[in-house]
């Protein structure tokens, strides 16, 4: 049986890029997504293509009880968790903190944050050899260069919550260590995906791409090959890691 990886917000972008590339490295995949399922059944018909099982989930990763129907159908349909990969996120307009309100931070935390953290508390429960059955795995949580650099006039929030990622990674990471989970964080810096486009700057990686030491933005699939390194057996000394995927950023 070949080890089976939950992409979160696996519908498009980095997530969908990850879950086609850890496909081809030999994992099934469940491949959950919020609102956009012809897009997630599309990367599932690519990934059975490619002799995999798939797996297609709809749920918002900061539901509790969408989140738990979830694994509970991971666990009936496509057995032992092996990985998981907490991408799915958002953005939100550009704004000064003046701008800002409690119901949007709540968002921006509630998926970014408390979405991660609570698939990472599933997915513990079963991966850690301290739980009946738990034989190990690995997670990666998407952090943003936004975490280092503040976001300063664009969205201090999204910025702060993915402060917080790079914290949890590190003290998750810690936590799990000797029970044969590995947790790492992958930090994009500017991605060419729609993630720009729901925060109200569909040209914001051209734009932006000056910034870039390298002068480019980078793509979904130059993320996914880090995220898919750290989820494999080539990364079995590397935990509590956040590595930049920035072009120098
Ligand atoms: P994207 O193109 O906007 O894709 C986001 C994915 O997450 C979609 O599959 C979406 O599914 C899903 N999603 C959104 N809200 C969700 C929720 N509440 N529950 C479950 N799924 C949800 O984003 P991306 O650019 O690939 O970004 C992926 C990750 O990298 C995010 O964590 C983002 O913060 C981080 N990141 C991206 C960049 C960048 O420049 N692109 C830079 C730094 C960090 P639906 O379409 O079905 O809603």
């Amino acid at each position: 049986m070949n080890p089976v990886l939950l992409v979160t917000g696996g519908s498009r972008g980095i997530g969908a890029a990850t879950a086609l590339r850890a496909a081809a490295r030999g994992w099934d995949v469940a491949i959950n997504y919020s609102r956009d399922e012809a897009a997630a059944q599309a990367v599932a018909a690519t990934v059975r293509a490619m002799g995999r099982r798939a797996l297609v989930l709809q749920a918002d990763v900061a539901d509790e009880a969408a989140v738990l129907a979830m694994f509970a159908r991971i666990d009936a349909e496509l057995g032992r968790l092996g990985g998981l990969v907490n991408n799915a996120g958002v953005v939100d307009v550009a704004a000064r903190i003046e701008g800002g309100s409690v119901a949007r931070w709540q968002r921006l935390f509630n998926v970014n944050v408390i979405g991660s953290m609570l698939c990472a508390r599933e997915a513990v429960l079963r991966m850690s050899t301290r739980h009946a059955g738990g034989r190990g795995g690995g997670i990666v949580n998407l952090s943003s260069a936004a975490a280092r650099l503040g976001a300063g006039g664009q969205y201090v929030d999204y910025a702060a919550a993915k402060g917080a990622i790079d914290v949890f990674t590190l003290g998750l990471a810690r936590e799990v260590a000797t029970e044969g989970i590995r947790v790492n964080a992958v930090r994009p810096g500017i991605i060419e995906t729609e993630i720009h486009a729901s925060g109200g700057e569909p040209d914001r990686a051209a734009r932006m791409a000056p910034l870039v030491p390298m002068q480019r933005a980078g793509s979904a699939e130059e993320c996914a090959a880090a995220i898919v390194w750290l989820l494999s057996d080539e990364a079995s000394y590397t935990t509590g890691a956040v590595l930049d995927v920035t072009g120098g950023r």
